[in-house]
């Protein structure tokens, strides 16, 4: 099985496809997470990409789809993968679809986490994840049960990402409107679109997640 999270930066994709991949062994693979590896490696596309996302902006279409492509070959056969982030333009879902097709897989969902803008500002500027694993958390919407301490590793070392700040997170969002949305129509013309109401407590908006995944 093969998904889409859709939905602007701060509305729980990233949460929700860490908690897939521990219920059902799918693969997340989230090109934020793929351009940050790239930015810390200091690799060609790296050095490319770095300034691109610290204004907020999009990286190159060409850039996304390659790194989509090289983690799709590294999985698996038959493991399902949940695209986080990606894509996040009307090429981008073109070429997903041409890469997909090309390894004989096909999209089943695209879930749609709907929220409030104004939340969305809260959410980010709360986000930091763990050091050591990755996990996600927030300040006030996900702490680690024990104060300090990640809940999946045990490490006590915790980081925030540099482009989530209020600034920034509002180019974001503007990216999202103008780019992103639009590419909705595309999916939902094939009947695949599920809309989840992502304001919800996280639980809730992953037994949503849930169900549509049953059918
Ligand atoms: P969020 O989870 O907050 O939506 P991401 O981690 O997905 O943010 O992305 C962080 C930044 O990485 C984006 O602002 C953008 O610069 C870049 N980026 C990530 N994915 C893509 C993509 N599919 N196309 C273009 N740029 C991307
Ligand atoms: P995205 O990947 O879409 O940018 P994240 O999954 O990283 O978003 O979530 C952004 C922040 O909001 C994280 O700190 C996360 O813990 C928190 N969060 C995610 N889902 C919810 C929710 N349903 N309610 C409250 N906070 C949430
Ligand atoms: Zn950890």
């Amino acid at each position: 099985m093969d998904i889409i999270l859709l939905g602007p930066p701060g509305a729980g994709k990233g949460t929700q496809a860490q908690r897939l991949v521990e219920a059902h062994g799918m693969r997340q693979l989230s090109t934020g997470d793929m351009l940050r590896a790239a930015v810390k490696a200091g690799t060609a596309v790296g050095l490319q990409a770095k300034a691109v996302m610290d204004r907020g902006e999009l990286v190159s279409d060409e850039i996304v789809s390659a790194l989509i492509g090289e983690e799709l070959d590294a999985m698996a056969a038959g493991q399902g993968a949940i695209f986080d982030g990606y894509p996040r333009t009307a090429a981008q879902a073109e070429s997903l679809d041409a890469i997909l097709s090309a390894r004989g897989r096909s999209l089943n969902h695209v879930i749609e986490l709907g929220v409030d803008e104004d939340a969305l500002v809260e959410r980010i500027c709360g986000r930091f994840t763990c050091a050591n694993c990755g996990k996600g958390y927030h300040d006030k919407f996900e702490q680690p049960k024990v104060a300090g301490t990640c809940d999946r590793c045990g490490s006590h070392e915790f980081k925030r990402r540099p482009d989530d700040n209020e600034e920034t997170v509002r180019t974001r969002m503007a990216e999202y409107r103008a780019k992103t949305a639009p590419i909705l129509p595309i999916y939902d013309a094939r009947g695949i679109v599920s809309r989840v109401n992502g304001m919800a407590d996280i639980d809730d908006v992953t037994a949503a997640i849930e169900q549509v995944i049953r059918g």
